[in-house]
């Protein structure tokens, strides 16, 4: 046993290797030098463990170990994938993208200076959400806007500001949870509102409502059901009824809409989802949607409605705590513009894009892909372009299915699950989909561009399995 202990190597002795030597040249001293140490407590682990063998203890072996191990922590481990889920608002990969004029524009406003929160014609101090509050309003027709850091900073931020040490009225129906914590009856809790659910999972009536509301009521709150759908026997109230209810008795209505949908999808085919203007139009007080799910922008959380009460929200110390930053606000300048024609938004912005996107022109894409790859590589898989269904995603429109193609691979001579595994741990992974031992890569979400790389990335990974 000692005498193990005495086998390990000094430090000393790895750092005079000259691959060391150079790697220190070209990399931090104080990494290297740490990275040595935990490999040969690493080392003295395993004796300890009686898990050790001869070649643990060799110089070659640590030297190679120590340079794989510096180069690893300098490198990048945000990256870029490659997203053949088919679904489109991904929320682990990312979300929404940006085309390319916003992507130059944020890059403008990051190389240099800018006016965020300088007023060019007095030249004093401007208010940051000037440039987007305009577009907002025009946009949406209310009467007033604010931008926080994402929808469920907008959620917490109007329950602070009207449920604070007061009760705030939901309908049992919409008490949601979106993936990753965030439920509506935590989120009340979070902000100091008790809650009081009305109704029943699958109805709730205005007189519900109604019978709730007490002089310690703050609020009446909507959320949209972004993520699920009650069918069946099921009633709830209109926004207009609620509304109704909220000016006579001078209680706000505030309605989490979720997605953010600015413009009537159903018009291109799609399952419908209510818009901001409706509500805007209904008369909802304040209503709260996300910045990158439908809307297709960046991460934020976008707050309209009547201005005493944005007015309220924009002095809460909270609105200071959830303030975005100048990417998100050029980012979310630039996406917004494209609201102000329709089409424009359908052409320009990725997220709307790939959800109208013909099957011809995903069909295209699976056959250039096909194209590109081997026959040797046909040889060991079975791969064929067949018709699927994508999703939208972000837990948007949970019913709808898009019609897609996907490059289905099976095989009898290698497990899919180590192949799908070997694409994900590719210089730039591709993400795909395994279903009854099949693995399918969707073209919807997969870029013209990518293509080419995607298919040499492929046959990479089929030769690591
Ligand atoms: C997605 C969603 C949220 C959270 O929005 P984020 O922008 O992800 O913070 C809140 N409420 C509803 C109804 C949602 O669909």
């Amino acid at each position: 046993m000692k005498n193990l202990y005495s086998k390990i190597p000094k430090v000393d002795q790895i750092i005079e290797d000259n691959r060391i030597k150079n790697l220190i040249d070209k990399r931090s001293r104080d990494i290297v030098v740490e990275i040595i140490r935990e490999n040969l407590d690493s080392l003295r682990q395993k004796i300890r463990e009686k898990d050790v063998e001869e070649k643990d203890f060799d110089i070659d072996s640590l030297v190679k170990k120590t340079i794989d191990r510096v180069e690893k922590a300098y490198e990048f481990k945000l990256k870029n994938v490659i997203n053949a889920t088919g679904t489109v608002i991904h929320t682990n990969l990312g979300r929404s993208l940006m085309n390319e004029d916003t992507i130059s524009h944020i890059a403008n406003m990051a190389r240099y200076y800018t006016n965020l929160e300088y007023d060019l014609e007095t030249g004093k101090r401007g208010s940051r959400y000037d440039s987007i509050v305009d577009l907002i309003k025009r946009i949406t027709g209310a009467e007033d806007a604010l931008v926080v850091n994402n929808n469920a900073a907008a959620v917490i931020l109007a329950l602070s500001s009207w449920g604070d040490g007061k009760e705030v009225i939901t309908s049992r129906g919409e008490l949601v949870e979106i993936g990753g914590s965030f439920r509506i009856p935590e989120v009340m809790e979070q902000s100091g509102a008790k809650l009081v659910e009305v109704g029943a999972t699958n109805k709730t009536h205005i007189s519900d409502y109604q019978r709730a509301i007490n002089e310690d009521t703050g609020a009446l709150l909507k959320v949209h059901t972004s993520n699920y759908r009650i069918v069946g026997f099921t009633d709830n109230v209109s926004l207009e009824d609620l509304v109704k209810l909220g000016r006579e008795e001078s209680i706000p209505v505030i309605e989490d809409l979720g997605s953010g949908v600015l413009i009537d999808l159903s018009r291109y085919g799609l399952e419908y989802e209510p818009t901001v203007q409706e509500s805007v139009k209904a008369g909802v007080d304040i209503i709260t949607f996300s910045g990158d799910k439908l809307l297709g922008g960046p991460q934020a959380g976008i707050i309209v409605g009547k201005s005493e009460y944005i007015d309220q929200m924009k002095r809460h110390p909270l609105n200071r705590a959830f303030r975005i930053d100048k990417f998100t606000i050029s980012a979310l300048e630039s996406t917004l513009r494209y609201y102000i024609d329709e089409e424009k938004a359908i052409e320009k912005i990725p997220t709307i894009k790939m959800i109208v996107q013909d099957v011809e022109e995903i069909e295209d894409k699976a056959f250039r892909f096909m194209k590109l790859i081997d026959d040797s590589t046909k040889d060991k898989l079975d791969i064929q372009i067949v018709k699927d269904y994508s999703q939208v995603g972000g837990g948007s429109m949970p019913l709808e299915r898009l019609e897609s193609r996907s490059v289905k691979i099976s095989s009898d001579i290698i497990k899919i699950s180590r192949f799908e595994k070997s694409l994900r741990e590719l210089e730039t992974p591709i993400i795909g989909r395994i279903y009854k031992e099949s693995l399918y890569l969707d073209f919807r979400t997969v870029f013209d561009e990518q293509i080419e790389g995607m298919a040499k990335e492929f046959e990479k990974a089929l030769n690591e399995v």
